[in-house]
């Protein structure tokens, strides 16, 4: 079977330690960007304190209250042993994951009308790569 792929970097600045931003509109653009008519968008972090997730990006507080959430649940000082004293930001970047796949049809993201992709920060603020890979097919 004939496949297209591309990847392109993205470069996202956090503001605090911990963050959320909306990478929805520069990821559609490289599918723009790409002319795949159809196929797999595959974004990925290549961090150990940093995640992927795709949520709601109409009503702010979801995010507010999904990072107080993950505080709440792996707070910041936990008598944890990893010494560079982030474990924190390891252990909900594992819970979040680093990657999110969404399909592509007719040239668009098929994200759910309340549906945004987000880069999620547990370790800020700091910059972060996104690799987002397009896949024909
Ligand atoms: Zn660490």
């Amino acid at each position: 079977m004939a496949s297209k792929t591309q990847t392109e970097s993205l470069t996202v600045r956090s503001r605090k330690r911990s963050d959320a931003l909306d990478i929805t509109d520069r990821v559609e653009q490289l599918v723009r960007e790409s002319d795949v008519s159809d196929g797999l968008c595959h974004v990925y972090v290549p961090h150990t304190t940093a995640g992927v997730f795709i949520n709601e990006n109409a009503d702010p507080d979801v995010l507010t209250d999904l990072l107080g959430t993950l505080d709440n649940l792996v707070p910041w000082e936990g008598g944890y042993r990893h010494a560079e004293g982030n474990a924190a930001a390891h252990i909900k970047s594992t819970l979040v994951g680093t990657s999110q796949t969404i399909p592509i049809r007719e040239g668009r993201l098929q994200l759910g009308r309340w549906q945004g992709i987000f880069l999620a920060d547990f370790d800020g603020p700091r910059e972060r790569t996104v690799r987002v890979t397009i896949t024909a097919g």
